[in-house]
């Protein structure tokens, strides 16, 4: 039977038929195409590298090359907090992301050779002016986790979160670095900013094939080419720009939530405690910390409050792309916030960074993970919001499961269509062609 007898014996099957002969057509239709070999990831932050490091294990992907505009995890992948929970979905679609990824972090960070990937307990503090440090001493569980950086006057109610069996912490632009390095065999990164998709006019199934993704390397206008069989836009929240370069068959709302965080040095006498701190409202600062010490020493805080919210237009546009601005008066507030919290670094402590970066956030909080509807070997894997980092690994995996098999295994990508927000009747872009001919909408 040839590819096209075979097709519309399909289509026929599907109306008249039941779901098992549909799916055995599927599957058939599946297996006639070829897994791509030369995969682009546009890019280079720890999703599209984690999905970039996942196709190179693929013994049939020859060459995968990430196309990043300014340098990998060089946005939120080098400037989260590197936070992980494995029990804390929610009973939402996300949930099934962070128990795979969770468990993948444990073996995937010490066979890279990550020394920034441990396990820590957490506790939960209340702001104010309450004394509940003495109450937490009282209450053994609670008393051995406590970590000696926590020792100022001003805080209220201390509860544990974790204690350190199910959440765990990653510095990811070293998950990153890691991840490159198992792979260069494989993985090239070209430095440059994606413009847009180079695609046929429609093949048998009628939907576009991609052949190439456009770019201007860094530092120069004159447009150029990469060879791809298959392209995975990844490129965080300026993945919004993906709705033009497939011409509008997808609609891809987001916002970028640009926030700033602060880094503490390492103190030069003391250790730092690994327990990490979710702290309620704090109303004289504005503050809601997160504070995670690392194992190099170092202290990272964010949830400083006064973020800033960038819209998709502005993400279409590279806003904060180049330059992520810090405020500094929201990065005075959080120290002042944490001195309350520690007297140990209201006296010695020093502030290493101040930086700021940007959340991917869709209208829903959902990522967008799936194939760009009305094209062959188009795929997008952006969106994750506030765990990107702690899903990395899961999101790497089902992406490539979906690339080079046509369906995840690992990972039920449903809740994640990226067509969610597209009216139906635009998804895949009106009057598509086959093999030149219109074939209007139903395609
Ligand atoms: C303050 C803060 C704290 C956080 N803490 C945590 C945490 O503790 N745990 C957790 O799991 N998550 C955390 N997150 C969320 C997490 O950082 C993000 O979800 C994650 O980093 C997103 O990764 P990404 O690879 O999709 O995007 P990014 O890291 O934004 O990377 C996208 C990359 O694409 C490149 N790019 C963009 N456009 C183009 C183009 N046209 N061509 C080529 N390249 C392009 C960019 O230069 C960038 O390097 C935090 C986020 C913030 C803001």
């Amino acid at each position: 039977m040839t590819f096209s007898t075979l097709h519309y014996y399909c289509l026929f099957l599907t109306v008249i038929t039941i779901s098992p002969a549909r799916s055995f057509c599927l599957s058939m239709m599946a297996a006639t195409t070829k897994p791509p070999r030369r995969i682009v990831v546009v890019g280079g932050g720890i999703q599209g590298t984690s999905v970039a490091y996942h196709l190179a294990e693929r013994p049939e992907v020859e060459q995968v090359t990430i196309l990043e505009a300014k340098s990998p995890a060089s946005a939120a992948s080098g400037k989260g907090g590197g936070f992980m929970a494995r029990g804390w979905g929610d009973g939402s679609p996300t949930q099934r992301l962070h128990e795979l990824a969770f468990d993948m972090y444990e073996q995937l960070a010490p066979a890279l050779g990550c020394t920034s990937y441990r396990k820590l307990p957490v506790l939960s503090v209340s702001a104010g002016y309450k004394k509940g440090i003495a109450l937490a001493r009282k209450n053994p569980q609670l008393a051995s986790i406590l970590p000696n950086w926590l020792d100022g006057d001003e805080y209220g109610r201390i509860s544990p979160l974790g204690l350190g069996d199910d959440t765990a912490q990653i510095t990811p632009s070293e998950f990153v670095e890691k991840m490159l390095q198992a792979k260069s065999d494989k993985i090239t990164v070209v430095l440059g900013t994606c413009h847009g998709v180079e695609t046929d006019q429609g093949s048998e199934r009628g939907n576009r094939k991609v052949f190439g993704v456009k770019y201007a390397p860094r530092g120069e206008t004159e447009e150029k080419m990469l060879a791809a069989d298959a392209v995975v836009v990844s490129a965080g929240p300026w993945s919004c720009a993906a709705e033009d370069w497939f011409l509008g068959a997808v609609q891809l709302p987001m916002e970028g939530v640009k926030s700033t965080s602060i880094v503490w040095a390492k103190p030069k006498n003391e250790d730092v405690d690994a327990t990490a701190l979710f702290c309620g409202e704090d109303d004289r600062f504005g503050t809601h910390l997160e504070v995670h010490p690392r194992p190099d020493g170092t202290i990272y805080i964010c949830g400083i409050g006064g973020s800033d919210y960038i819209s998709t237009d502005e993400l279409k546009a590279g806003a904060f792309r180049e330059e992520c601005n810090a405020k500094d008066t929201r990065a005075e507030a959080a120290k002042n916030s944490f001195q309350q919290m520690s007297s140990m670094y209201r006296t010695d402590g020093e502030l290493d960074r101040v930086q700021a970066c940007m959340r991917p956030c869709p209208p829903d909080a959902i990522p967008y993970m799936g194939a760009i509807p009305g094209y062959e070997g188009a795929y997008i894997n952006a969106g994750h919001n506030c765990w990107g980092i702690a899903w990395a690994p899961a999101c790497g995996k089902a992406m490539t499961e979906l690339v080079m098999d046509g369906q995840s295994r690992s990972i039920d990508l449903t809740p994640f269509d990226p067509s969610r927000f597209t009216p139906a009747a635009q998804r895949g872009g009106r009057g598509r062609k086959k093999k030149g001919m219109s074939v209007g909408e139903q395609w």
